[in-house]
């Protein structure tokens, strides 16, 4: 068998030495990121290509269609006629777990997938969510090694909680996406009864041209609700499906689960000197800052016909917008919008998009071609641009009007800190200000469960790192391990 070896340090597939596995290129510390950055390219590229046919992370999920009705004027902070006062907009939703694959349980503890596609007359929006405003990571070169560090172990093909914690623990800016994973929130009760997030920060362009940064928010009206750790097992062992079951069943029955839509708006030049740094994936905006603005809500009222067409082959993918939205210089965001559609090319092929779940509602006029299962075609049309008979093609120069400014050398490296930027802080916030007395106490529980089997010095780091969100805390998870084990003797410790 060949095998590479692991002690060497990292090279390219092709064998050269990598700059980093942690840090993308990007123009400054907060600028965008780089094509050419082949370390990044070559590492995403193939991460995508890892699993066929499943989706690597989010396996495991289902949805249903429906509608999104704006009943808010926003008009002042974006054009997106999807956005507009009275505008509805036929979708589909997708809840899905993360780590799980095709077959597991929806109520394993994790985050959920949250996709939305919206099928407007200036082609398709995606916002590609989970059930929580954050995430474990900040830059997308971490990507891969986060999802293998939660999927399966090398040599037995087992989940393994030291190789988890070691990812998390490893990497700090997790705390946050941790601490409201292991919270209440990380066992829906079902996908009717969770918020969705937007997460990422995107930008929003009114008719004038002006700018400003936005959050989304989905709150259900279903009420949120979860489950406990013991009614979470249980229904694992009795119905892996508990949640593609609930969501199929109420929208058969006629009863239509509901979100309100709602968005944070950061003025432009907020940007530079809020105390966190708004496009860092790992933290919220305060809402004291900056409250939630409604703008409508939508609905889901219709079930597949045939999952397999409509859920299965469904791509979801942050790369697509439409005219009054942008990207953000958020580097995960930067990342996905790559790395998403690069994932369905591989998952469902070259013309994913001519299926009919994801063919957006408006003519297509693309000098994309051929490749395998062509079906849609510019017929006998010239096929490249600019060409002399006659079809179609743009050349727009200067500014986008979605862009930012940037400028700098190419570096790797982290984010410039804002005046509040920390690891742990809003992690802190989490678990001390937001958990109820009860929440608390259960989320003790919840990450000393997880545990048993984590050696060191995994385990020690483990106690440190939520010490560092919030020193009692972590003292009450040392203790309540320690004391699950009977003795201040971790088993599972090499030492
Ligand atoms: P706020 O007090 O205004 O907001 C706290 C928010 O926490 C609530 O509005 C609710 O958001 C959410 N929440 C309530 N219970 C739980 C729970 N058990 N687990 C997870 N989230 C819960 O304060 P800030 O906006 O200043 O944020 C303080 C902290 O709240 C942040 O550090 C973050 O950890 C958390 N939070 C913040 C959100 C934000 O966008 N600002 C969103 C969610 C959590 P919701 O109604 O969306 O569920």
């Amino acid at each position: 068998m060949s095998t590479f070896d692991p002690n060497l340090p990292s090279t390219g597939e092709a064998g050269a030495p990598r700059e980093s596995d942690a840090h993308s290129l990007s123009v400054g510390a907060n600028g965008p990121l780089l094509l050419h950055d082949v370390n990044l390219v070559e590492k995403l590229a193939r991460f995508d290509r890892e699993r066929i046919p499943e989706r690597s992370p989010h396996a495991k999920g289902s949805g249903a269609f429906g509608e999104l009705r704006v009943t808010e004027d926003v008009s002042k902070y974006t054009k997106a006629k999807l956005f507009q006062k009275g505008a509805k907009t036929p979708m589909l939703a997708r809840f899905s777990t993360v780590a799980g694959e095709l077959g597991s349980p929806d109520t394993w503890r994790d985050v959920r997938g949250f996709a939305l596609k919206f099928y407007t007359e200036e082609g398709n929006y995606d916002i590609v969510g989970n059930n929580t405003p954050i995430f474990f990571l900040r830059d997308p070169m971490k990507f891969p090694d986060f999802i293998h560090s939660q999927k399966r172990l090398p040599d037995s093909g087992l989940r393994d909680a030291t190789m988890q914690w070691d990812f998390w623990t490893l990497s700090p800016e997790s705390a946050h996406q941790v601490a409201y994973l292991m919270g209440p929130r990380g066992l829906p009760k079902t996908w009717r009864h969770m918020n969705g997030y937007s997460s990422h920060t995107y930008m929003w362009v009114n008719e004038a041209g002006e700018k400003s940064w936005v959050k989304y928010h989905f709150h259900t009206q279903q009420g949120v609700e979860y489950l406990s750790n013991e009614e979470a097992t249980r229904i694992a062992g009795e119905d892996a499906d508990a949640h593609r079951k609930d969501l199929f069943d109420a929208i058969k029955n006629g009863e239509f689960p509901k979100w309100d839509v709602s968005v944070q708006i950061m003025p432009y030049e907020d940007a530079k000197t809020y105390r966190f740094n708004p496009f860092d994936l790992t933290k919220t905006w305060s809402k004291k800052d900056y409250p939630l603005i409604r703008v409508g809500e939508f609905e889901l009222n219709q079930n597949p016909v045939n999952h397999f067409a409509q859920i299965e082959q469904a791509a979801f993918s942050p790369s697509n917008l439409v005219p009054g939205i942008g990207f953000s210089p958020d580097k995960m965001l930067l990342g996905r919008v790559f790395s998403y559609p690069d994932a369905q090319r591989n998952r469902l092929g070259t013309n994913y998009n001519q299926l009919p779940v994801n063919r957006p509602v408006n003519d297509v006029n693309t000098y994309s071609k051929e490749g395998a299962m062509e079906f849609f075609h510019s017929g006998d049309a010239p096929v490249y641009a600019p060409n002399s008979f006659g079809r179609a093609y743009q050349d727009e120069q200067g500014p986008v009007d979605n862009g930012w400014e940037s400028d700098g050398e190419m570096v790797r490296a982290a984010y410039t800190l804002h005046a509040e930027d920390d690891d742990f802080g809003q992690a802190g916030t989490l678990v001390r200000e937001v958990f109820s007395d009860e929440e608390r106490e259960e989320f003790v529980k919840t990450v000393a469960g997880t545990l048993d089997s984590v050696v060191e010095p995994v385990l020690s780091r483990v106690f440190e790192y939520w010490k560092r969100v919030d020193q009692e805390i972590g003292e009450r998870i040392e203790k309540a391990a320690k004391a699950k084990t009977g003795a201040d003797e971790v088993p599972g410790s090499i030492q």
